[in-house]
């Protein structure tokens, strides 16, 4: 370890003897270096019973649901810890329309915990692609909450974050604000990949996942490009027409 890496771990831990990390939800100390307390993180509304590509609730024992069968959608892997609900809901919600940033980090570094352990044996991708925001939303916003739930995941995995090679060219209108039926017209098209890309396995990482049309849009950029292999990683999932 370097000189400067050691003396900033060495801060970091001045730092927190003096400023311990306090539970959000309960507010005890949470006992680590996290704003979330062990308790409380197994409370949280993790899913159960899903869909191994698409993360959509399973009624039956299979590990894939009829519409993957049918039509998978183009990823090797999708990881989704969280259903949209509680707690989960009040963070990405925070972070996104109140920039409660210090947010970020929370649910970053739950989504790094799962899927390390998700990967144990399996080669982890080789570059983090946070969905890009429009330039216009960027500016409105301020930032791009995708990218605030990478960085934790970036250091923790040691994967770099591609900021520019993707992008997002039309101001697409808000999924959520569509109807189902909707929502693949409504990204077609709008992002853009660069050549350079090829030849990666990328990890797609967004907040939360609902029909997928947005990530498959990307990843047919990706593919375009020449990327091999893409993997999907949300913090939740919502869930439209019972599916
Ligand atoms: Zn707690
Ligand atoms: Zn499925």
């Amino acid at each position: 370890m370097n000189a400067s890496i050691l003396l900033r771990r060495i801060g970091q831990g001045i730092t927190h003897i003096f400023f311990p990390y306090y539970c959000i939800i309960c507010n005890d100390k949470a006992n680590r270096e996290l704003d979330l307390c062990i308790e409380c993180e197994k409370r949280l509304p993790w899913l159960k019973n899903t869909c191994t590509y698409c993360a959509a609730f399973l009624i039956s024992n299979q590990s894939i649901c009829g519409a993957c069968l049918k039509k998978p959608l183009p990823f090797h892997k999708l990881y989704v810890p969280f259903s949209y609900t509680e707690i989960i809901k009040k963070l990405i919600i925070g972070l996104k329309f109140q920039k409660k940033l210090v947010y970020a980090p929370i649910l970053g570094t739950l989504l790094a915990e799962k899927i390390n352990a998700q990967y144990q044996n399996e080669k982890l991708p080789d570059m983090l692609i946070p969905v890009p925001l429009h330039k216009k939303r960027l500016y409105e916003r301020g930032f791009n909450q995708a990218i605030e739930i990478a960085r934790p995941i970036s250091k923790k995995l040691n994967i770099p974050i591609e900021y520019k090679r993707c992008r997002r060219v039309v101001n697409t209108v808000a999924q959520s604000n569509l109807p189902a039926s909707q929502r693949s017209s409504n990204v077609k098209n709008a992002f853009v990949a660069h050549k350079q890309l090829a030849y990666r396995h990328i990890a797609l990482l967004d907040d939360v996942i609902t029909t997928g049309h947005t990530l498959t849009e990307i990843s047919r950029a990706l593919y375009d490009v020449g990327v091999k292999k893409i993997d999907v990683w949300c913090c939740a999932r919502t869930y439209l027409d019972g599916n």
